[in-house]
């Protein structure tokens, strides 16, 4: 059967369905993934990203704002078609949750209710006091940044401020992290989409799903591992092809009410 086909057939005969997603599913909103050409990797050291560094060095702290800073800035950026494929299966009764290690908020501008997405990475649209852990709106702290280079510091204590989102060798969010895990641990189909599956512990989630039964499927450009153990792989772009399979899954489910 042709693998769109099969896709939209086993998303209409699953009760549960969780999709799981990663940098890739953003690229056609024209955000750069890490390890694709042209990705983040390409123009940053990895080296910066870590919370050791993030701590102990302000030249690290300097580099990361002024990244985040960018990202935080870039206005316009909108759900693409597979965002709003994903919606729509939560629209149609189909979607249980989105598992994301993104942190740029899209699901959420697509449509997905908030308490449905479950942000692995964390979320670029908060920066947090390492001092006093108070959260605050990034749209709070970047206007106030007058200096390309400026490290912001906590406005309620001058503490560090981080942006919050998981740095390597940072602990992932507790509760985020244990109910993603349960709800792949009880979704009949797992769909993966845009990521490399590669970086842990957010490539466990598929690992709990497949263990416990659950269907996989994989929407992703360039294989991943886990490819042999799907019901189906489609290495293609995920906005053409969950358009696509959205549109099938429409026609054999009866019209949301
Ligand atoms: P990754 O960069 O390691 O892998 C992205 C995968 O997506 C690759 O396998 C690539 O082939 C595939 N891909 C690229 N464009 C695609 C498209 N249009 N359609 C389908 N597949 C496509 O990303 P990852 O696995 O998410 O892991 C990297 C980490 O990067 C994550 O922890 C995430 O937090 C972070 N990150 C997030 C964003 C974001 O929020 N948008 C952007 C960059 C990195
Ligand atoms: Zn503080």
């Amino acid at each position: 059967m042709e693998p769109i086909e099969l896709l939209a057939r086993l998303i209409a005969e699953a009760g549960r369905v969780v999709v799981f997603t990663g940098a890739g599913i953003s690229t056609e909103s024209g955000i750069p993934d890490f390890r694709s050409p042209g990705g983040i990797w390409d123009t940053f050291d990895p080296d910066d990203f870590t919370y050791q560094k993030f701590v102990s060095s302000l030249e690290t702290r300097r580099k990361q704002w002024q990244l985040l800073r960018l990202g935080a800035l870039i206005t316009g950026i909108e759900p693409n078609p597979a965002h709003y494929a994903i919606a729509e299966l939560y629209s149609l009764g189909k979607l249980d949750c989105v598992i994301t290690q993104n942190i740029d908020s899209l699901h959420q501008k697509a449509g997905v209710p908030p308490d449905r997405v479950f942000e692995l990475h964390g979320n670029m649209q908060w920066a947090r006091c390492l001092d006093c852990y108070r959260r605050f709106p990034m749209e709070e702290i970047v206007p106030g940044m007058k200096e390309e280079d400026e490290v912001p510091d906590c406005p309620h204590c001058h503490g560090m401020l981080k942006p919050d989102v998981v740095l390597f060798g940072e602990q992932l969010p507790r509760e985020t992290l244990m109910e993603a895990a349960r709800r792949s641990r009880n979704c009949d189909l797992f769909i993966v989409v845009g990521s490399t599956l590669i970086v842990y512990p957010a490539a466990y989630m598929p690992l709990y799903a497949r263990d416990a039964g659950a269907r996989l499927a994989i929407v992703n450009l360039t294989e991943t591992d886990l490819d042999r153990d799907a019901a189906v792989v489609i290495h293609d772009k995920a906005g053409e092809t969950l358009s696509a399979v959205i549109e099938k899954v429409r026609q054999k489910l009866p019209p949301p009410r």
